[in-house]
């Protein structure tokens, strides 16, 4: 199907990444029709039992510039310049991210966002928004997208071709095409489950500091909590599903208080509703979903969670599906046809997510488990005075990721592993005096033997 002859694109789901791709689409002078089971963000409430607010990083930060919108986003970011860790004894310590001023990550609310793009969509003539409309499965052989009006429970078919099915992690459309033998799908469910709570401002003011993302690291679990435009944050408890130490044993108020005053006793004051929230918010599930292939013959692409799902603990979900927004509207002025676009954009995409994907399963075991850990520490610095000395080689795995968007996540697992290999190498060990020079004659050479130049 040629891009010239079929200007109409059907976007599944107006979620983060199908608002932002109509944006991009209908600047290409593209018509667009986008599908989306919820009501009116803009009218109504946002669906409770979603991550409330997300860290947004460069690779979606880049994409939100391309499609023009970032003047009104800006307002809706919190600069987190570190990750604040909070020991059980109370102590805490800011840990940056990176070490220029612009290496932050930002928070952002979800609905906020989504109402932002949806009203960008929607400023483009040639985009029309079908609220409460579910996708119910495709007929890709057939050519039929089906419907289910969510208000009048009726149920209607259209033509499918070409769309893009941007449905989320639990995508229909990735289910039918299943079904019908189109596509395999492997769901890795993580045995840790989330949930989330509020940190109301005290007094008028926030309870934390404003500019970090604070961490209760505890070995094997952890809590999380991100600042909100209204002087609040949304609190996150990662742990695992089963077992004594999991959501399983937390099944009244009392166990509840006394995990929560073991483990976090400094959050305790932070979350006063937190029996209540804690019996009424969803527990919700963690996952990665690897699909292949994301397209089928020009009629139907998968784009986003619905292709790729991770786990949120490198903050890269969102990043990567507005990521895979920006290469999809890069490739458009290269092809003619949509099976040669997609085919491509598939063939572009895949390592790069699968690489995100490992990262953010790795990142993990970093969050709630090694953060603490004295090696970890030592070894970010001399990460860091490694990328001082030798930028255009050597720039940590953590900032590759969120701060450069011109390397390839595949790119960033890669040297990664060989920069850990070398910080290994180089580490003074324990047994060095604090804040002991590394030797950066040897650090020079290991590096010019096994880092080329960045790009
Ligand atoms: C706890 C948690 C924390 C996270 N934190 C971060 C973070 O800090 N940073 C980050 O980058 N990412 C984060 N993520 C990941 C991020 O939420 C997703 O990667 C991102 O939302 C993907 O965007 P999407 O548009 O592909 O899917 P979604 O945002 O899920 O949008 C899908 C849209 O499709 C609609 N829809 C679903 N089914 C149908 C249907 N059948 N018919 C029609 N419409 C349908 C939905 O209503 C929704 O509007 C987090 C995820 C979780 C769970």
């Amino acid at each position: 199907m040629r891009i010239a002859a079929e200007k109409h694109v059907n976007i599944i789901g107006a979620g983060l990444a199908g608002a932002l791709l109509a944006v991009l689409l209908a600047r290409r002078g593209l018509a667009v029709t986008l599908y989306e089971r919820r009501p009116d963000p803009r009218q109504a409430r946002p669906e409770r039992g979603r991550s409330i607010n997300l860290a947004l990083a460069a690779r979606g930060i880049h994409a939100l510039e391309r499609a023009g919108v970032m003047e009104r986003v800006r307002p809706l970011m919190i600069a987190m310049r570190g990750r604040m860790v909070h020991e059980r004894s109370g102590a805490c310590a800011l840990q940056p991210y990176g070490q220029r001023e612009h290496e932050v990550i930002y928070s952002v609310g979800r609905a906020d966002l989504n109402r932002v793009l949806i009203d960008e969509a929607l400023g483009h003539p040639q985009v029309t928004l079908r609220f409460n409309q579910q996708c119910t499965g495709v007929d890709a052989r057939g050519n039929r997208l089906r419907l289910r009006d969510t208000v009048s429970g009726s149920e209607h078919e259209l033509d499918l071709a070409p769309a893009i099915a941007t449905d989320g992690a639990g995508s229909a459309v990735r289910a039918s095409l299943a079904a019908a033998g189109l596509t395999t799908v492997r769901e890795q469910w993580l045995d840790h489950d989330y949930k989330e709570l509020t940190v109301p401002p005290a007094a008028g003011r926030p309870a934390l500091d404003t500019h970090a993302l604070h961490i209760w690291p505890r070995g094997g679990f952890m809590l999380i909590a991100l600042p909100n435009t209204d002087a609040s944050f949304t609190a996150t408890l990662f742990l695992a599903r089963a077992g004594a130490r999991g959501f399983a044993a937390l099944d009244s108020a009392a166990a509840v208080a006394k995990f929560f005053a073991t483990q976090f006793p400094d959050a305790v004051p932070l979350l006063p509703r937190l029996a209540e929230e804690f019996a009424q918010h969803p527990q919700g599930q963690l996952g990665t979903v690897h699909t292949a292939p994301w397209q089928v013959g020009g009629k139907v692409l998968l784009l986003g969670d619905a292709a790729h799902a991770i786990v949120p603990f490198h903050g890269q979900g969102m990043n990567a599906a507005f990521e895979d927004c920006r290469v999809l509207d890069e490739l458009l002025e290269r092809h003619e046809d949509w099976g040669a676009l997609f085919g491509e954009f598939e063939r572009t995409r895949r390592p790069n997510t699968e690489a995100i994907a490992q990262m953010a399963l790795e990142n993990y075991i970093e969050m709630r488990d090694t953060v603490l850990d004295a090696r970890f520490v030592r070894l970010k610095g001399l990460a860091m005075t490694l990328e001082r000395r030798f930028p255009d080689r050597f720039i940590p795995r953590y900032s590759m990721v969120m701060f450069h968007p011109e390397i390839t996540y595949a790119e960033a697992l890669r040297r990664g592993a060989l920069q850990a290999q070398l910080l290994e190498q180089l580490d003074p060990g324990e047994g060095a005096a604090a804040g002991a020079a590394p030797d950066l004659d040897r650090a020079e050479k290991l590096i010019r033997e096994r880092l080329p130049p960045i790009g």
